[in-house]
Order: C-alpha cells, then structure tokens, then sequence
C-alpha cells in the first residue's frame, strides 16, 4: 500500500509535500520519495525509511520548486525492496516525467514483454510502477502532436494507457514544463481526491490518496477524482478533466474502510470513522443473535484501527468498554522486511496489558481483521497471562482467505489463517474460547448505508472474486514468489533537467 501526492502551488511546495507526506505515513513507512519541479528542471529525493528519517534539511533545499509530487510506499505484491524501487520514478523522454503510483497490476508481466518488444523499452526494476510509467510515456509520445502537448493529447495519452493496463492504480505525474496528471483506473480500486487553497496570488491545488492529507495541510477538500478519469493541472493553476475509460463496475477497495485508511478521511464520499462505527454495529448485532452476551464482562479494542467498532459494538450491546492493551508509539523500524519470528516479537514489543482489566474476567477482544492470526494468536495469550478467566475474539471483518492483488500486502494464501479452515478452528489455533467474524453483507452495508451510490466493493480478498477478470490461478502463484532480499541503502538523490541545482 502506498500514499501518493501532487501539488500545484503558487510558491515552494518541498514543506507541503512533506507535511502531507507525513499525513499518509501510516500508508507505507518503508520508503518515501519527494520529486518537485522548476520550470523544466526536476528535482528528486527519495530513501528507505520514514518520511522524518528520510529528509534532511539538505535534502529539503535541494528541492526547489513550485509543483511537485511524493509518495510513501509499502512494498506489495510481486514488488521487490530495493532502494532504485523507492519513488517517485523519473523517464526523460517524452518531455521528461516524474511518477508516482498506489496500487498494483495484474498484467504488468504481459506490459513488461509488449514494452520490450513493440515500444523498445527497457524497465530496469521489478516495479509494476516503473511499467506502469513507461507505458505513460509510449502513450504521450503517440498522443504527443510533434513537440508540444495539450490537455487533449494527454488525455488521448490516458485512453490509451486505460485500454493496455489491467489492475488498480492511482497515479500523479507531473509532465516538464506542463504541470500535474492524476488519473485513477477505471474500477477506482484505490483512492485519491481533489483539494483547493485560496492562495493572495490565486488557487493552488493538490491531489492525495486519502482527504487527510488535504485537509491536514490547509486545503479544502473539493472532490474524489472519479474511477477512469484525469485531472491535469497546468503550472498557472487551470485545471482540465475527462473520462478515459468507458463506464466499469466501480469497487473501491473495502479493505481500506477496514483498516488501511486513517478514520478522520472520508473516502467516495463515506467517513472512514463512521463505516468502522457502522462495522461495530452489525457485529454486535450479529453478536447478539450467536452468543450469550451475558458471558461477556468487558469489550476491549486492539489499538488502533478497530477503536470505533470495538466502541459502538459495546455501546450498542450496552457492555462496559475498557482499553486493556496499551500500545507503544515509539516502537523503531524494524530493519529486515517483517517476517514470521519478527512479526511475532513486535505484537509484544508493541502491546501491552493492564492486569487490572483482565484479571478474572470474561473479555471481548475486537480487532478490525485477522490476516495472518499472530496479533490474535499473540494477544488472546496475553489477556490469558494477565488473569482473563475467558477471552472471545470478534473481527470487525469477515475472515481474510484470499490473496490480494490490488495493493495490499497479503500475497501468500498460505500465510492466512483462515485459508481453509472454518472459525471454529481458528478459534483454536489462536486459543479463543469463541471467536465471532462480520458477515460479508454486512461489512458492505457498513459502507453502503452511509452512500447508497456505493453498491460495489473490492472484496477479494475475503471473496477471491477479482473486479478486473484477468487473475489466474497461475498468476496468484506467481504472485506469492518469495521476495527478493532487502537492501538497505540511504537516500538517493537525484538532479534531474537542465538547470544548476541549488544543493
Ligand atoms: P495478523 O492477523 O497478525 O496478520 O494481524 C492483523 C492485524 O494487522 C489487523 O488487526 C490489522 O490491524 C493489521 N493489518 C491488517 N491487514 C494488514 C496488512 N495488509 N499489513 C499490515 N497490517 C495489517
């Protein structure tokens, strides 16, 4: 999962991409990169790490400019972990472009090959962004008429882009010396919205993955960009819109409302906070109609995500809600991409418990889902350290047994808990006396009930029904591939154009 930004500004834009940066942190912290223009000149930083770790006062001077674009990335499917992997990505030629992607595609083997061999180009990472940037730049060329460029071209560019490219992407690029594109693919997998600031000198605009970042940063949040279209915003602030693909199902991804999103955005119209609350309701009521409620002393949330539907469920169901696990918010980084002993070793790192609010009592564990069960399987052990007489797990998400190939890291089927067992057995693979999931409808009408416009959702990875009709069985193979080691490198810098930079 990744967050993605682009600014038009009427000054300096390094500190506003920054800051917003920071508002998308919790969308990946394994990379972030930050690319600003200056008439025809690019300027780029990138690195592993977290946006505060990767950005220097230097760094920051060296990127000069009024329009830009950043990103922080979480490595997801079929990606690798190198440092030249972190973005944004630059390509010289048409004009010069720097790019930044969320998302993920399922045809990016198939793109790479055509790249090749028909459009003579060469991709140097395992990114499906870097395909994904290089088949922008073959489709501007074309659209491209001699040496300049118009909105309709660029347009013309994304049709074309739309027609060769299967998955979810929500993409900013700025093109040299034109300004800022945005487009979203045509089923609107994974967000990104549009927002203004009244700047004295005129409008400034900025796109980001999630309305926090716009609003965090002053600017008023004007609307989704829709599934299938493109925004471009020139460098003197017009901004031109069209649909490039013809009408797809919409389905944006549900797994965002669950637990990727932060709850102060409001995603397609819907509050992420109110949808979790909504989640806590139909899982009370669906605790009500499959439980004893009397055997429940206490409802307790795992920090953090599932804090709102852990509230309402207890309100709802009249229970005394607590906060018996506390969570550590200066945990570092772990070093090495996360495996099964480390992941492990970090629930307790991260958690802890109040004895007091177990001891003796039958407690109600909520956590927004269960992916791989080592939070649970973890947590369910500590609240029985601390004196829990009876520990009862409810996911405010149905159970995850289908691997995501939209941009959310959860590859291996194998990994998931739930793949192939009923709940009573993973009740017991993680030592819950009971353990209670959402009910699919129920998860959707969480979102629905707040925008009935909605009424399609990405659900694969609880359903394995993919909204693009192109995943194989031999592809999700392919997919769950071990990754490449990590590399751990430093922050790369990059001088891109023709002017003299100012580091
Ligand atoms: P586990 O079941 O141990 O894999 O952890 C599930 C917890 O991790 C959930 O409570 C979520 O808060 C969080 N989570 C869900 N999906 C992901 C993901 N794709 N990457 C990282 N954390 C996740």
């Amino acid at each position: 999962m990744c967050g993605i930004v682009g600014v038009v500004g009427r000054g300096p834009v390094n500190q506003l991409i920054y800051d917003s940066l920071l508002l998308l942190q919790h969308r990946g912290q394994d990379a972030a990169g930050i690319a600003t223009s200056e008439g025809n000149h690019f300027n780029m930083f990138k690195g592993h790490g977290l946006v505060r770790d990767v950005f220097r006062t230097r760094s920051m001077r060296s990127l000069p400019g009024f329009s830009g674009i950043g990103q922080v990335r979480y490595p997801t499917a079929g990606s690798s972990d190198s440092a030249e992997e972190a973005q944004p990505f630059y390509v010289n030629a048409p004009f010069g472009i720097t790019f930044a992607h969320n998302g993920n595609l399922t045809n990016w083997n198939e793109l790479r090959e055509s790249l090749f061999r028909i459009d003579q180009r060469h991709i140097n990472t395992n990114s499906d962004s870097e395909v994904l940037l290089n088949v922008l730049a073959h489709e501007l060329q074309r659209a491209a008429n001699g040496i300049s460029l118009d909105e309709a071209a660029i347009f013309r560019a994304v049709t074309g882009l739309h027609s060769r490219v299967k998955g979810a992407y929500a993409v900013v690029a700025q093109i040299s010396g034109y300004g800022l594109l945005a487009f979203r693919d045509p089923h609107g997998i994974r967000p990104l919205c549009l927002g203004r600031f009244e700047s004295s000198a005129g409008p400034e605009w900025m796109v980001a993955s999630e309305s926090v970042a716009l609003e965090g940063s002053g600017f008023a949040f004007v609307r989704d960009i829709e599934p299938g279209e493109a925004v471009f915003i020139s460098l003197d602030g017009q901004v031109h819109q069209q649909h490039c693909s013809p009408p797809a199902q919409h389905a944006p991804c549900i797994f965002e409302y669950v637990y990727f999103a932060r709850p102060d955005s409001v995603i397609e119209g819907v509050s992420v906070y109110n949808a979790r609350l909504k989640m806590g309701e139909y899982l009370a009521d669906k605790l009500a109609r499959t439980m004893p409620l009397g055997e429940i002393d206490v409802v307790m949330p795992i920090p953090d995500s599932s804090r709102p539907a852990a509230m309402q469920l207890a309100s709802r169901l009249n229970l005394e809600y607590r906060e018996g696990l506390i969570k550590n918010r200066y945990v570092g980084r772990t070093f090495i991409m996360p495996g099964q002993a480390v992941r492990k070793k970090s629930v307790r790192q991260k958690l802890n418990t109040i004895g007091l609010e177990f001891k003796g009592k039958n407690v109600l564990l909520v956590d927004d889902s269960i992916v791989r069960g080592t939070t649970s399987r973890e947590i369910v052990e500590m609240a029985r350290a601390a004196g829990a007489n009876k520990v009862f797990m409810a996911s405010a998400a149905p159970p995850v047994r289908y691997q995501n190939v939209y941009g959310i890291d959860m590859p291996t089927q194998d990994e998931l808990i739930a793949n192939g067992r009923d709940e009573q057995e993973i009740a017991k693979l993680i030592g819950a006396d009971a353990l209670i999931y959402q009910d699919i409808e129920d998860m959707q009408k969480s979102v629905m009930d707040l925008n009935p416009k909605l009424t399609n959702f990405d659900c694969s990875c609880f359903t394995g029904e993919y909204v693009t009709g192109d995943i194989t069985p031999d592809y999700l193979k392919w997919l769950a591939r071990p990754r490449q080691e990590e590399g751990e490198g430093g922050g790369l810098q990059f001088n891109l154009g023709f002017a003299a930079n100012d580091n």
